[in-house]
């Protein structure tokens, strides 16, 4: 199934809301907002989007850990593959918010996808 131009109806929206909502119970973390268009990046308040709000087209998606918000870039995502791995890899950042990209991310993403549970983030002192 390809959703590149494929119509974000309200259909898509709700099963993508659904994943959404089960990762984020697996992970511990709070079920964040989540943004399918650019449009909707550009609507929301600026300081809930800094760092990426005209840029936002270029990525696959992207992470507001401060603000639990998550932007999938729906224009961007082919498959339903690419849909999960989006998801995951957003809801990664939320959990781990320390942790930039490389391997140990990696692991932690492919061990998300194979419906690992995570427990919740302790702040660290
Ligand atoms: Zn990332």
């Amino acid at each position: 199934m390809r959703l590149v131009h494929v119509k974000l109806d309200p259909d898509l929206r709700l099963k993508i809301y659904e994943k959404v909502g089960i990762y984020a119970n697996r992970f511990s973390i709070p079920e964040p907002r989540v943004l399918l268009t650019t449009r909707e990046v550009l609507d929301m308040p600026r300081e809930m989007t800094e760092g990426a709000r005209t840029s936002a087209y270029k990525y696959l998606g992207l992470s507001y850990n401060k603000q639990s918000l998550i932007f999938l870039n729906i224009r961007k995502i082919s498959d339903e593959k690419d849909l999960e791995n989006t998801i995951v890899h957003e809801l990664i950042h939320q959990r781990f918010p320390y942790l930039s990209h490389g391997r140990r991310f990696n692991k932690l993403v492919r061990q998300g996808l194979r419906g690992k549970k995570f427990p919740p983030y302790q702040k660290r002192k």
